[in-house]
Protein backbone atom coordinates (compact mmCIF):
# COMPACT_ATOMS: atom_id res chain seq x y z
CA UNK A 1 0.00 0.00 0.00
CA UNK A 2 1.37 3.55 -0.87
CA UNK A 3 0.32 5.88 2.56
CA UNK A 4 2.19 8.58 3.74
CA UNK A 5 3.50 7.97 6.97
CA UNK A 6 4.65 11.40 9.56
CA UNK A 7 8.13 10.86 10.67
CA UNK A 8 7.11 11.36 14.45
CA UNK A 9 10.84 10.90 15.42
CA UNK A 10 11.68 14.79 13.54
CA UNK A 11 11.25 17.55 16.00
CA UNK A 12 10.58 19.81 13.16
CA UNK A 13 7.26 18.23 12.56
CA UNK A 14 6.20 18.49 16.39
CA UNK A 15 7.43 21.70 16.31
CA UNK A 16 4.73 22.29 13.74
CA UNK A 17 1.91 21.41 15.77
CA UNK A 18 -0.36 23.64 16.91
CA UNK A 19 -1.80 23.79 20.63
CA UNK A 20 -4.99 23.89 21.45
CA UNK A 21 -5.85 27.12 22.78
CA UNK A 22 -6.40 26.31 27.00
CA UNK A 23 -10.44 26.88 26.74
CA UNK A 24 -10.80 24.33 24.40
CA UNK A 25 -9.26 21.65 26.45
CA UNK A 26 -11.25 18.78 27.32
CA UNK A 27 -13.47 19.64 30.91
CA UNK A 28 -11.66 17.00 32.75
CA UNK A 29 -8.14 18.56 31.75
CA UNK A 30 -7.09 15.95 29.76
CA UNK A 31 -6.23 15.87 26.03
CA UNK A 32 -8.81 17.38 23.63
CA UNK A 33 -8.14 18.15 19.92
CA UNK A 34 -9.02 21.13 17.97
CA UNK A 35 -12.24 20.52 18.01
CA UNK A 36 -12.23 20.21 21.41
CA UNK A 37 -13.04 16.47 20.86
CA UNK A 38 -11.28 14.01 24.31
CA UNK A 39 -9.39 11.60 23.91
CA UNK A 40 -11.73 8.44 25.37
CA UNK A 41 -11.42 5.08 23.31
CA UNK A 42 -9.07 3.44 21.90
CA UNK A 43 -8.82 0.43 19.44
CA UNK A 44 -6.36 -2.13 18.62
CA UNK A 45 -5.66 -3.74 15.59
CA UNK A 46 -4.03 -6.74 16.28
CA UNK A 47 -4.12 -8.70 13.28
CA UNK A 48 -4.26 -7.78 9.49
CA UNK A 49 -5.63 -11.18 8.49
CA UNK A 50 -8.94 -13.09 8.94
CA UNK A 51 -10.72 -16.44 8.13
CA UNK A 52 -13.88 -14.41 6.19
CA UNK A 53 -13.33 -12.69 3.14
CA UNK A 54 -16.85 -9.93 3.11
CA UNK A 55 -17.25 -8.78 0.46
CA UNK A 56 -17.53 -5.51 1.88
CA UNK A 57 -14.60 -5.26 4.14
CA UNK A 58 -11.99 -8.25 2.16
CA UNK A 59 -12.97 -9.17 -0.86
CA UNK A 60 -11.94 -12.19 -2.08
CA UNK A 61 -10.20 -10.77 -5.88
CA UNK A 62 -8.45 -8.63 -3.78
CA UNK A 63 -7.34 -10.56 -0.59
CA UNK A 64 -6.05 -13.59 -2.41
CA UNK A 65 -2.91 -15.37 -1.24
CA UNK A 66 -0.85 -13.02 -3.08
CA UNK A 67 -1.98 -10.32 -0.49
CA UNK A 68 0.70 -8.73 0.99
CA UNK A 69 -0.18 -9.10 4.88
CA UNK A 70 2.17 -7.81 7.29
CA UNK A 71 5.02 -10.40 8.35
CA UNK A 72 4.86 -11.47 11.78
CA UNK A 73 7.82 -8.74 13.08
CA UNK A 74 5.67 -5.96 12.34
CA UNK A 75 3.55 -6.79 14.48
CA UNK A 76 3.63 -5.31 17.51
CA UNK A 77 4.14 -7.42 20.27
CA UNK A 78 2.10 -7.69 23.45
CA UNK A 79 4.51 -5.75 25.59
CA UNK A 80 4.78 -3.10 22.98
CA UNK A 81 1.13 -2.90 22.63
CA UNK A 82 0.39 -3.15 26.47
CA UNK A 83 2.97 -0.25 26.62
CA UNK A 84 1.49 2.08 24.29
CA UNK A 85 -1.87 1.12 25.66
CA UNK A 86 -0.81 2.23 29.18
CA UNK A 87 0.42 5.65 28.07
CA UNK A 88 -3.39 6.61 25.84
CA UNK A 89 -4.84 5.50 29.80
CA UNK A 90 -2.38 7.90 31.13
CA UNK A 91 -4.02 10.57 28.63
CA UNK A 92 -7.98 9.39 29.64
CA UNK A 93 -8.70 6.69 27.66
CA UNK A 94 -10.69 3.89 29.65
CA UNK A 95 -12.46 1.93 26.59
CA UNK A 96 -10.20 -0.50 24.58
CA UNK A 97 -11.46 -2.55 21.86
CA UNK A 98 -9.28 -5.25 20.41
CA UNK A 99 -10.37 -5.71 16.80
CA UNK A 100 -8.29 -6.57 13.26
CA UNK A 101 -8.28 -8.75 11.17
CA UNK A 102 -10.01 -11.20 13.07
CA UNK A 103 -8.49 -10.91 16.73
CA UNK A 104 -9.32 -14.24 18.08
CA UNK A 105 -6.99 -15.71 14.84
CA UNK A 106 -3.95 -14.27 16.98
CA UNK A 107 -1.77 -16.49 18.51
CA UNK A 108 -2.35 -16.13 22.47
CA UNK A 109 -4.68 -13.24 22.61
CA UNK A 110 -5.90 -14.67 25.49
CA UNK A 111 -1.78 -13.59 26.69
CA UNK A 112 -2.81 -9.88 25.81
CA UNK A 113 -6.31 -9.68 27.06
CA UNK A 114 -4.51 -10.41 30.71
CA UNK A 115 -1.86 -7.69 30.15
CA UNK A 116 -4.20 -5.10 29.22
CA UNK A 117 -6.99 -6.16 32.02
CA UNK A 118 -4.08 -5.14 34.88
CA UNK A 119 -4.40 -1.42 33.56
CA UNK A 120 -5.91 1.03 35.65
CA UNK A 121 -7.43 4.57 34.82
CA UNK A 122 -5.42 7.56 36.49
CA UNK A 123 -8.05 7.27 39.39
CA UNK A 124 -8.02 3.04 39.48
CA UNK A 125 -10.63 1.97 37.84
CA UNK A 126 -10.92 -1.47 35.50
CA UNK A 127 -10.47 -0.46 31.48
CA UNK A 128 -14.08 -0.93 29.38
CA UNK A 129 -12.17 -3.86 27.62
CA UNK A 130 -13.88 -5.25 24.79
CA UNK A 131 -13.45 -6.91 21.37
CA UNK A 132 -15.30 -7.44 17.76
CA UNK A 133 -15.64 -10.70 16.23
CA UNK A 134 -16.85 -12.81 13.26
CA UNK A 135 -17.46 -14.81 16.16
CA UNK A 136 -16.64 -18.01 14.20
CA UNK A 137 -14.28 -18.82 17.04
CA UNK A 138 -15.86 -17.69 20.08
CA UNK A 139 -18.07 -20.69 20.96
CA UNK A 140 -14.02 -21.96 21.62
CA UNK A 141 -12.27 -19.66 23.04
CA UNK A 142 -15.82 -17.23 25.39
CA UNK A 143 -14.63 -19.06 28.28
CA UNK A 144 -10.78 -18.28 28.13
CA UNK A 145 -11.65 -15.01 27.24
CA UNK A 146 -13.97 -14.21 30.19
CA UNK A 147 -11.48 -15.57 32.76
CA UNK A 148 -8.13 -13.23 31.34
CA UNK A 149 -10.41 -10.21 31.68
CA UNK A 150 -12.46 -9.32 28.93
CA UNK A 151 -15.14 -7.40 29.68
CA UNK A 152 -17.92 -7.71 26.87
CA UNK A 153 -17.62 -8.74 22.93
CA UNK A 154 -19.78 -7.10 19.80
CA UNK A 155 -20.48 -9.73 17.51
CA UNK A 156 -20.81 -8.69 13.57
CA UNK A 157 -23.66 -11.39 11.84
CA UNK A 158 -24.94 -9.70 8.52
CA UNK A 159 -27.66 -12.46 8.53
CA UNK A 160 -29.52 -15.27 9.77
CA UNK A 161 -30.44 -16.99 6.21
CA UNK A 162 -27.59 -19.05 5.70
CA UNK A 163 -27.25 -18.75 2.17
CA UNK A 164 -27.02 -14.82 2.71
CA UNK A 165 -24.52 -15.08 5.38
CA UNK A 166 -22.59 -17.18 2.84
CA UNK A 167 -22.31 -15.03 0.35
CA UNK A 168 -21.79 -12.45 2.62
CA UNK A 169 -18.44 -14.09 4.59
CA UNK A 170 -17.56 -15.27 0.99
CA UNK A 171 -15.96 -18.99 2.67
CA UNK A 172 -18.69 -20.86 3.34
CA UNK A 173 -18.94 -20.26 7.45
CA UNK A 174 -22.32 -21.26 8.77
CA UNK A 175 -24.65 -18.90 10.36
CA UNK A 176 -25.79 -21.52 13.36
CA UNK A 177 -21.56 -21.71 14.30
CA UNK A 178 -21.92 -17.87 15.31
CA UNK A 179 -24.71 -18.05 17.09
CA UNK A 180 -23.87 -20.76 19.14
CA UNK A 181 -20.76 -18.35 19.48
CA UNK A 182 -22.87 -15.57 20.95
CA UNK A 183 -24.59 -18.21 23.50
CA UNK A 184 -21.20 -19.30 24.57
CA UNK A 185 -19.93 -15.59 25.35
CA UNK A 186 -23.37 -14.50 26.59
CA UNK A 187 -23.23 -17.78 29.39
CA UNK A 188 -20.06 -16.98 30.37
CA UNK A 189 -21.01 -13.76 31.34
CA UNK A 190 -19.10 -11.63 28.35
CA UNK A 191 -22.48 -9.35 28.01
CA UNK A 192 -24.09 -6.77 27.63
CA UNK A 193 -23.13 -8.35 23.78
CA UNK A 194 -23.95 -6.20 20.60
CA UNK A 195 -24.66 -7.88 17.20
CA UNK A 196 -23.28 -5.30 14.28
CA UNK A 197 -25.16 -6.35 11.00
CA UNK A 198 -23.46 -4.36 8.25
CA UNK A 199 -26.38 -3.47 5.68
CA UNK A 200 -25.36 -3.98 1.67
CA UNK A 201 -28.07 -3.20 -0.21
CA UNK A 202 -29.10 -5.63 -2.86
CA UNK A 203 -27.00 -8.01 -0.92
CA UNK A 204 -28.27 -8.50 2.88
CA UNK A 205 -31.14 -6.07 3.44
CA UNK A 206 -33.94 -8.31 3.33
CA UNK A 207 -32.59 -9.97 6.18
CA UNK A 208 -33.33 -6.51 8.26
CA UNK A 209 -36.43 -7.64 9.06
CA UNK A 210 -35.98 -11.51 9.78
CA UNK A 211 -32.84 -10.40 12.20
CA UNK A 212 -34.41 -7.83 14.21
CA UNK A 213 -37.69 -10.48 14.68
CA UNK A 214 -34.93 -12.98 16.12
CA UNK A 215 -33.03 -10.70 18.32
CA UNK A 216 -36.20 -9.03 19.83
CA UNK A 217 -36.84 -10.63 23.39
CA UNK A 218 -33.16 -11.45 23.60
CA UNK A 219 -29.86 -10.46 25.97
CA UNK A 220 -28.67 -8.90 22.91
CA UNK A 221 -28.76 -5.47 21.22
CA UNK A 222 -28.51 -5.49 17.42
CA UNK A 223 -27.08 -2.85 15.59
CA UNK A 224 -27.49 -1.95 12.05
CA UNK A 225 -24.56 -0.23 10.27
CA UNK A 226 -24.38 1.57 7.34
CA UNK A 227 -22.20 0.48 4.43
CA UNK A 228 -19.27 2.72 4.55
CA UNK A 229 -16.64 3.45 1.68
CA UNK A 230 -13.68 2.26 4.36
CA UNK A 231 -10.24 1.45 2.22
CA UNK A 232 -10.10 1.33 -1.79
CA UNK A 233 -10.81 -1.95 -2.06
CA UNK A 234 -14.24 -3.06 -1.90
CA UNK A 235 -15.94 -0.52 -4.58
CA UNK A 236 -17.98 1.23 -2.43
CA UNK A 237 -21.60 2.84 -4.07
CA UNK A 238 -23.47 5.48 -2.41
CA UNK A 239 -26.84 3.93 -3.54
CA UNK A 240 -26.03 0.59 -2.12
CA UNK A 241 -25.78 2.27 1.21
CA UNK A 242 -29.76 1.43 3.02
CA UNK A 243 -29.50 4.78 5.51
CA UNK A 244 -30.58 4.21 8.80
CA UNK A 245 -33.73 6.29 8.55
CA UNK A 246 -35.11 3.67 6.30
CA UNK A 247 -34.32 0.64 8.51
CA UNK A 248 -35.95 2.03 11.07
CA UNK A 249 -38.84 2.26 9.52
CA UNK A 250 -39.09 -0.85 7.85
CA UNK A 251 -38.67 -2.16 11.61
CA UNK A 252 -41.18 0.21 12.84
CA UNK A 253 -43.62 -1.15 9.84
CA UNK A 254 -43.76 -4.61 11.75
CA UNK A 255 -42.76 -4.11 15.46
CA UNK A 256 -43.35 -0.49 16.29
CA UNK A 257 -39.97 1.67 17.63
CA UNK A 258 -39.32 4.39 20.00
CA UNK A 259 -36.40 6.71 20.26
CA UNK A 260 -34.35 6.53 23.42
CA UNK A 261 -31.85 8.82 24.37
CA UNK A 262 -28.07 7.52 24.39
CA UNK A 263 -26.14 6.13 27.05
CA UNK A 264 -23.28 8.62 27.04
CA UNK A 265 -21.65 11.56 24.74
CA UNK A 266 -20.15 10.12 21.72
CA UNK A 267 -22.18 6.56 21.79
CA UNK A 268 -22.14 5.37 17.63
CA UNK A 269 -25.35 4.38 17.66
CA UNK A 270 -28.73 5.70 18.11
CA UNK A 271 -31.02 3.74 20.26
CA UNK A 272 -34.07 2.68 19.18
CA UNK A 273 -36.90 0.66 21.62
CA UNK A 274 -39.83 -1.75 20.72
CA UNK A 275 -42.45 0.13 21.72
CA UNK A 276 -44.28 -3.47 23.90
CA UNK A 277 -40.95 -3.06 25.93
CA UNK A 278 -39.03 -5.96 24.22
CA UNK A 279 -35.77 -4.83 24.40
CA UNK A 280 -33.81 -2.44 22.32
CA UNK A 281 -31.93 -1.83 18.81
CA UNK A 282 -29.22 0.61 17.48
CA UNK A 283 -28.47 2.03 13.97
CA UNK A 284 -25.13 3.54 13.39
CA UNK A 285 -25.82 5.76 10.49
CA UNK A 286 -21.81 7.05 9.72
CA UNK A 287 -22.78 7.64 6.04
CA UNK A 288 -26.33 9.57 6.75
CA UNK A 289 -25.64 11.19 9.80
CA UNK A 290 -22.70 11.95 10.74
CA UNK A 291 -20.80 11.95 14.20
CA UNK A 292 -17.29 13.50 13.81
CA UNK A 293 -17.96 15.91 16.39
CA UNK A 294 -18.42 13.65 18.99
CA UNK A 295 -15.75 11.15 17.61
CA UNK A 296 -13.06 10.40 20.63
CA UNK A 297 -12.08 7.50 18.83
CA UNK A 298 -8.22 6.59 18.24
CA UNK A 299 -6.94 3.85 16.14
CA UNK A 300 -3.28 1.34 16.47
CA UNK A 301 -2.75 -0.38 13.56
CA UNK A 302 -1.31 -3.99 13.71
CA UNK A 303 1.93 -2.80 12.65
CA UNK A 304 1.88 0.34 15.30
CA UNK A 305 0.68 3.45 13.42
CA UNK A 306 -1.62 5.69 14.90
CA UNK A 307 -4.77 6.88 13.03
CA UNK A 308 -6.73 9.72 13.87
CA UNK A 309 -9.47 8.83 11.73
CA UNK A 310 -11.14 5.39 10.26
CA UNK A 311 -11.08 7.26 6.77
CA UNK A 312 -7.15 8.45 7.19
CA UNK A 313 -4.56 8.50 4.26
CA UNK A 314 -1.61 8.27 7.03
CA UNK A 315 -0.78 7.07 9.76
CA UNK A 316 1.44 8.36 12.84
CA UNK A 317 4.66 5.76 13.44
CA UNK A 318 4.65 4.99 17.06
CA UNK A 319 6.57 1.69 16.41
CA UNK A 320 9.73 3.22 15.33
CA UNK A 321 9.68 5.08 18.68
CA UNK A 322 9.00 1.80 21.03
CA UNK A 323 11.35 0.33 18.53
CA UNK A 324 13.89 3.14 18.86
CA UNK A 325 14.25 3.59 22.51
CA UNK A 326 12.27 6.47 23.03
CA UNK A 327 11.12 6.83 27.01
CA UNK A 328 7.45 6.66 28.17
CA UNK A 329 7.55 10.27 28.25
CA UNK A 330 8.77 11.19 25.10
CA UNK A 331 6.06 8.91 23.36
CA UNK A 332 3.62 10.06 25.42
CA UNK A 333 4.55 13.62 24.48
CA UNK A 334 3.86 12.46 20.57
CA UNK A 335 0.53 11.04 21.34
CA UNK A 336 -0.53 14.25 23.00
CA UNK A 337 0.71 16.33 20.25
CA UNK A 338 -1.43 14.52 18.01
CA UNK A 339 -4.04 14.21 19.69
CA UNK A 340 -4.16 17.76 19.91
CA UNK A 341 -3.51 18.50 16.40
CA UNK A 342 -6.30 16.31 15.06
CA UNK A 343 -8.98 18.01 13.16
CA UNK A 344 -10.47 14.86 11.49
CA UNK A 345 -14.35 14.93 10.33
CA UNK A 346 -14.22 12.65 7.21
CA UNK A 347 -17.67 11.69 7.33
CA UNK A 348 -19.11 14.78 7.73
CA UNK A 349 -17.11 16.00 4.49
CA UNK A 350 -17.98 12.63 2.48
CA UNK A 351 -19.47 12.84 -0.92
CA UNK A 352 -20.87 10.14 -3.24
CA UNK A 353 -17.71 10.43 -5.01
CA UNK A 354 -15.04 9.46 -2.58
CA UNK A 355 -13.88 6.94 -4.78
CA UNK A 356 -12.12 9.80 -6.98
CA UNK A 357 -10.16 10.80 -3.84
CA UNK A 358 -6.24 10.53 -5.04
CA UNK A 359 -5.25 9.50 -1.57
CA UNK A 360 -5.23 5.73 -0.73
CA UNK A 361 -7.50 5.32 2.32
CA UNK A 362 -6.10 2.46 4.79
CA UNK A 363 -8.07 -0.75 4.54
CA UNK A 364 -10.72 -1.53 7.40
CA UNK A 365 -9.02 -5.21 7.94
CA UNK A 366 -5.43 -3.09 8.78
CA UNK A 367 -7.19 -0.31 10.62
CA UNK A 368 -9.83 -2.54 12.24
CA UNK A 369 -13.83 -1.45 12.93
N1 LIG B 1 -13.31 -9.42 12.11
C1 LIG B 1 -14.01 -8.79 13.16
C2 LIG B 1 -15.48 -8.62 12.83
O1 LIG B 1 -15.85 -8.75 11.68
O2 LIG B 1 -16.25 -8.38 13.76
C3 LIG B 1 -13.43 -7.46 13.58
C4 LIG B 1 -12.92 -6.54 12.50
S1 LIG B 1 -14.15 -5.89 11.41
C5 LIG B 1 -13.17 -4.94 10.32
C6 LIG B 1 -14.98 -4.74 12.46
C7 LIG B 1 -16.36 -4.31 12.03
O3 LIG B 1 -16.27 -3.54 10.85
C8 LIG B 1 -17.31 -5.44 11.72
O4 LIG B 1 -18.50 -5.29 12.47
C9 LIG B 1 -17.59 -5.27 10.24
O5 LIG B 1 -18.86 -5.71 9.91
C10 LIG B 1 -17.40 -3.79 10.06
N2 LIG B 1 -17.12 -3.40 8.67
C11 LIG B 1 -16.16 -3.88 7.86
N3 LIG B 1 -16.20 -3.27 6.65
C12 LIG B 1 -17.23 -2.38 6.71
C13 LIG B 1 -17.78 -1.44 5.78
N4 LIG B 1 -17.31 -1.29 4.55
N5 LIG B 1 -18.82 -0.68 6.20
C14 LIG B 1 -19.32 -0.81 7.44
N6 LIG B 1 -18.83 -1.66 8.36
C15 LIG B 1 -17.80 -2.45 8.00
FE1 LIG C 1 -12.95 -10.41 8.46
FE2 LIG C 1 -14.31 -8.80 10.04
FE3 LIG C 1 -13.52 -7.93 7.65
FE4 LIG C 1 -15.40 -9.78 7.77
S1 LIG C 1 -15.54 -7.68 8.56
S2 LIG C 1 -13.61 -9.83 6.42
S3 LIG C 1 -14.83 -10.94 9.52
S4 LIG C 1 -12.21 -8.48 9.32
FE1 LIG D 1 -14.43 9.78 13.67
FE2 LIG D 1 -13.29 10.00 11.28
FE3 LIG D 1 -15.51 8.52 11.59
FE4 LIG D 1 -15.63 11.20 11.73
S1 LIG D 1 -15.09 10.01 9.94
S2 LIG D 1 -16.62 9.73 13.13
S3 LIG D 1 -13.66 11.66 12.71
S4 LIG D 1 -13.50 8.12 12.51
Amino acid sequence: MTEKIIPLADQRYLNRIPIVPAHLEAPTGLLADTRARPLHDLRISITDRCNFRCVYCMPKEVFDKDYPYLPHSSLLTFEEITRVASLFVAHGVEKIRLTGGEPLLRKNVEKLIEMLAALRTPDGRELDLTLTTNGSLLARKAQALKDAGLKRVTVSLDALDDAVFKKMNDVDFAVTDVLEGIEAAHRVGLGPIKINMVVKGGMNDQEILPMARHFKDTPYVLRFIEYMDVGTSNGWKMDEVIPSAEVVRRISADMPLEPIAPNYTGETANRWRHADGSGEIGVISSVTQAFCSDCSRARLSTEGKLYTCLFATGGHDLRALLRNGNSDEEISTVIAHIWRARDDRYSELRTANTSELKERKVEMSYIGG
